[in-house]
């Protein structure tokens, strides 16, 4: 225990390779280490939540690590401490991170103002997420006062991100129809802000034109708060154009979020959220792990399947195995 005191303090202190020792126990699998991560986790909350938590996704290409490495540079120049998480649940599903394998952010990972982790493993979205939410209050500890925790829109991912940040930002690409993805994917209504990159060059008119687009279709989609109107903006990732206004952007939804208490509230609804999909978890865990449970499957799998018993009758013995000891 005094050891993982140590860590604590470590975290405390903006030690990195304390930090590193902390996500390292909390993206563990040994049941030992979620013990330790548990306890390390709760020594350090009352440190944590002092950040601005961002969300960024976009589609592979859109210019994700361009725009983070700017946008970092941007916020370390200004004397922020940035970390930035991934969230990729595809990792094992297609043999291959699809945000991990590129050198990434080259110039943003050398500062020490600045810490960059990989997306944990794992092909289940919850567990994936569960430890970067985890990671994510650690840095806090350690001092990050901006998290950004980037996706790519798999599956659900984008919505699991946005479940986890106080403002989710929308990469999209110059262009007009097929490319307003966001609008069939339903992203857009859990997007605070619409961000079109590459608008340099040639593709600058491309990149108004899908301005105008995103903004009409905005007027159409009912507003998640009617105190923050969804802005949508250009910017060029690789020259550093309109990077400062993003940060604005950010810092506008926060005040107004502020004020009108909402921030606040997000928050809570989100820790809450966040604990009861950890009891659904370990409850469903425990039903899976339960030996009177194991040798009942077997038999009323097959008389379901068969049609001997009834779905419902055959959920209820099971539960009811469970609930007996
Ligand atoms: P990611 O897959 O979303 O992380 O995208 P990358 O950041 O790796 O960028 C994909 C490609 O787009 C790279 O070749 C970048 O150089 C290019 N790119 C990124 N941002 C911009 C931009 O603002 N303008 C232009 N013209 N190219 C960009």
């Amino acid at each position: 225990m005094k050891k993982l005191h140590d860590i604590a303090a470590g975290v405390r202190a903006g030690n990195i390779r304390s930090l590193a020792k902390a996500i390292t126990l909390v993206e563990s699998r040994s049941p030992d280490h979620s013990l330790a991560a548990t306890a390390l986790l709760d020594e350090l909350l009352p440190a944590s939540g002092q950040s601005m938590r961002i969300g960024i996704s976009g589609v592979p290409g859109v210019g994700k690590s361009t725009f983070i490495e700017a946008f970092g540079l941007y916020l370390t120049g200004r004397g922020h401490k940035v970390a930035v998480l991934a969230v990729d649940p595809s990792s094992q599903i297609s043999g291959g991170s699809i945000l991990g394998d590129k050198t990434r952010m080259e110039e943003l990972s050398r500062l020490d103002s600045a810490f960059i982790r990989p997306s944990p493993s794992g092909s289940n979205l919850g567990g994936v997420a569960r430890k970067t939410r985890e990671t994510m209050l650690l840095c806090e500890a350690a001092g990050f006062d901006v998290i950004i925790v980037e996706t790519v829109g798999v599956g659900q991912s984008e919505v699991t991100v946005a479940s986890m940040v106080d403002f989710f930002l929308l990469l999209q690409l110059p262009g007009a129809g097929d490319e307003l993805q966001g609008i069939k994917k339903g992203v857009m209504e859990i997007a605070d802000a619409i961000v079109i990159n590459k608008a340099d060059g040639d593709n600058r008119p491309r990149a108004e034109l899908a301005r105008q687009q995103y903004v009409n279709v905005l007027h159409i989609l009912k507003p998640k708060s009617r105190n923050w109107q969804v802005p949508v903006q250009m910017v060029s990732a690789l020259h550093g154009d309109g990077i400062s206004g993003v940060w604005e952007l950010v810092e506008a939804y926060r005040t107004a979020m502020e004020q009108s208490g909402e921030f606040a509230n997000k928050r809570r609804l989100q820790a809450s959220d966040w604990m009861w999909s950890l009891v659904m978890d370990g409850l469903r865990d425990q039903f899976m792990n339960d030996r009177q449970v194991e040798n009942l499957l077997g038999t009323v799998q097959e008389a379901v399947a068969t049609g001997v018993t009834a779905p419902g009758a055959a959920a209820r013995r099971l539960l009811e195995a469970f609930k007996r000891h």
